[in-house]
């Protein structure tokens, strides 16, 4: 039997084809009608088969170290919890949620917390993710609306990549990049201060200084206008053209770095072609002016009418396979369900009115950083962390590791009790892993797909939604977690997007609200808005989802990253993912063939750098910023730039060599959208002596 579900990594969506391999695994091969993928798949997903195995599982329940019941366990988390508010209030527990949940997980669990918890302390590792393309996208369009369509990449004839390795993190739409290059010709320009694997299949390498994209596109803007490309029957519907071109032609070019004859190059093409989609991803988000570059790029979108339509329109790709159904529910501690506001009483009183919920907190929640801080501080007193790991990923994560050590009680639900937050659990709470679990998933261009059940989950381990319904049960709120199935959690789902539609929201997909489980079960990949005309694209009438129905571009200047600088660390360090590896390869690192790519840490070091300071290819170096350090391999090439280190974010370890780079990397963040820059916190390089 032949089982239709989606890849667990990335934010593309691709569709997979399970089928038993006879020896209680799987053979993994691509689905040829899933509209993501076409039947390709990437080197991490072609080694999914590798990966389902159960050594390591969680296997139980666990109560500080020993295995237990469910029931025990349940007990306890719900009788802490329920203490826990009783004694110091809603706001003194937190959740820690993760962009790998199926949207089912994220919906219940964002239920339970801000409907019936009572405080808005919800927030999840997709703010490390794209939190500041949601804040850009809500300051441009009134809603978080990913504009374009996938088969804008196919029908581009101009595809700029900014901040974003495609070749290595999204390969399957970088596929699709070079198909379209290779039927239309396509032009490619990456904007990335690294050269990348992506740069070999571009026309055009823009190597910036790290987080200077808004010097760029308020250029770029300058130049659209300069060169009469400005739409003006878009731009009559838009609010704030005056104010963000003034900004624009006030602005520099100098803090790029750039030659002026690369960036004229590069403005060329841009105004001269008309199909231009602009992609961006962490080089953009992840940055203390994430949100402003995200409005720089969709301001040069707005002024030239390059949006929603064929071909055209600012494409932000996103990192994890569901943080766009994380952002569908809600997942964010500033977000209420279903595109809804958190601070707008009408939507508040709408979805209360909906859950029959005793209370919706009337402010935004803790966000990832902050949230981790008021564990350190002693003011989150229970906590409880779901599919993702803060001990090694959150900046500054030394920090983080002592303040989960020392929180009064968390919870963890994992698949796994080997990773370094999971070993500091109070609880812990066996989940089933991604090929035992049913639900659904919604990819970078809204396309809901089904993830399907091919394999029984061993030992005790139970899906995330059970874990959270069980707990909410023995809290007092059994009628509203009285679910026996993700089909149930889907529907509810479905009909409260029926609401935020009556209120002009743009997710609605009360169309699916009534779906029998037999059409549930068989739910073929769909985009939103369902059934739309035009091609599921939105905005290209000009028409937003501001109460004034306007556009709205947002006037931004460049500013130097919050990072501080010393002169003690004078190296840039940058961050990123590699090719075969998958966050912190609790997954990936299962697969001989995926750990054979690149096997250990490395730190890519510009050849004058390593030579003042005596490194050679291969050697260890050691890197230290005031609040970590780690020994890398050291890599010597001039994909960097000189005064600039970049390294992966995927290993762990104690042992040298040691990756856990997010122990070097500053907790600043950007002021609308909070998400952490992990780009440009400033680090010591040295060789490393055992
Ligand atoms: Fe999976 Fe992303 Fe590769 Fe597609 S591109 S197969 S979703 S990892």
């Amino acid at each position: 039997m032949t089982i239709r579900s989606t890849c667990p990594y990335c934010g593309v969506g691709c569709g997979v084809l399970l089928q038993d391999d006879g020896a209680g695994g799987l053979n993994v091969s691509g689905d040829p009608d899933h509209p993501a993928n076409r039947g390709r798949l990437c080197s991490k997903a072609s080694a999914l088969g590798q990966t389902v195995g159960h050594a390591g599982r969680l296997l139980a329940p666990r109560v500080n170290g020993v295995d237990t019941d469910w029931d025990s366990a349940l007990d306890r988390v719900a009788d802490t919890f329920a203490r826990t508010i009783a004694r110091h209030g809603p706001d003194s527990v937190a959740f820690y949620a993760s962009g790998q949940m199926l949207t089912e997980d994220y919906y219940v669990a964002n239920k339970f917390m801000k409907g019936f918890v009572g405080t808005a302390n919800i927030d999840t590792n997709s703010r490390l993710c794209m939190a500041s393309t949601v804040a850009g996208h809500k300051r441009a369009f009134g809603t978080d609306t990913v504009p374009g369509t996938y088969e804008d990449l196919d029908q581009a004839d101009l595809v700029v990549l900014v901040g974003s390795n495609l070749a290595w993190c999204h390969p399957i739409l970088y596929q699709r990049v070079l198909a379209a290059r290779a039927a239309r010709g396509t032009k490619v320009v990456v904007i990335d201060p690294r050269r990348t694997a992506t740069c070999d299949g571009a026309d055009l390498h823009l190597p910036l200084r790290i987080g200077s994209d808004v010097a760029l596109f308020n250029g770029l803007l300058a130049a659209i206008y300069e060169g009469n490309a400005v739409d003006t029957a878009y731009v009559a519907r838009t609010d704030g053209f005056d104010d963000a071109l003034t900004t624009a032609r006030c602005s520099e070019i100098e803090p790029t770095g750039l030659d002026v004859e690369t960036v004229h190059e590069f403005f060329r093409l841009w105004i001269g072609t008309e199909r231009v989609v602009t992609v961006f991803s962490q080089g953009v988000n992840q940055s203390s002016s994430g949100t402003d570059k995200v409005n720089a790029i969709l301001n040069c979108h707005i002024a030239t009418g390059r949006i929603g339509k064929p071909g055209m329109g600012p494409f932000s790709v996103t990192g994890q396979p569901n943080a766009m159904g994380g952002r569908e529910v809600g997942g964010l501690a500033n977000t209420l369900a279903c595109h809804l506001d958190l601070e707008n009483p009408a939507h508040r009183s709408a979805v209360r009115k909906f859950w029959d919920a005793p209370r919706i907190p009337d402010a935004p929640g803790l966000k990832a950083i902050d949230m981790f801080k008021a564990v350190a501080a002693g003011r989150i007193k229970a906590l409880w962390i779901m599919h993702t790991n803060p001990a090694v990923t959150l900046p500054d994560a030394d920090a983080v590791r002592a303040a989960i050590a020392a929180c009064d009680f968390t919870v963890v639900s994992d698949i796994t009790a080997a990773t370094d937050t999971a070993r500091l659990a109070d609880v812990l709470l066996p989940a089933s892993a991604w090929a035992e679990k049913s639900g659904t998933v919604t990819n970078s261009d809204r396309t809901i797909s089904r993830q399907r059940a091919a394999l029984p989950a061993p030992g005790a381990a139970r899906p995330d939604w059970w874990h959270v319904t069980q707990v909410a049960r023995r809290m007092g709120f059994a009628r509203a977690f009285d679910y026996d199935s993700p089909a149930e959690i889907f529907r509810e789902h479905a009909a409260l997007s029926g609401v935020a539609g009556a209120l002009g929201r743009d997710f609605d997909i009360s169309g699916l609200s009534d779906l029998s489980d037999g059409e549930y079960a068989a739910l073929s990949p769909t985009r939103w808005p369902v059934a739309a005309k035009g091609g599921g694209r939105f905005f290209a009438d000009g028409r937003s989802f501001h109460d004034t129905g306007r556009m709205r571009m947002i006037a931004v200047s460049w500013r130097a990253s919050a990072a501080k600088h010393a002169r003690r660390f004078p190296f840039r360090l940058n961050t990123g993912r590699v090719r075969d590896h998958w966050h912190t390869m609790t997954r990936t690192g299962t697969s001989p063939r995926l750990s054979a790519h690149i096997a250990e840490p490395f730190v890519e070091i510009h050849p004058t750098d390593a030579d003042a300071l005596g490194i050679g290819p291969d050697t260890l170096a050691e890197l230290s910023s005031p609040t970590g350090t780690a020994i890398l391999r050291a890599t010597i090439t001039d994909a960097v730039q000189p005064g600039t280190v970049f390294a992966p974010i995927h290993w762990t370890g104690e042992t040298a060599p040691t990756g856990r780079i997010d122990a070097l990397v500053a907790d600043v963040t950007d002021p609308h959208s909070g998400q952490p820059d992990s780009k440009a916190s400033f680090c010591a390089v040295r060789p490393f002596a055992a």
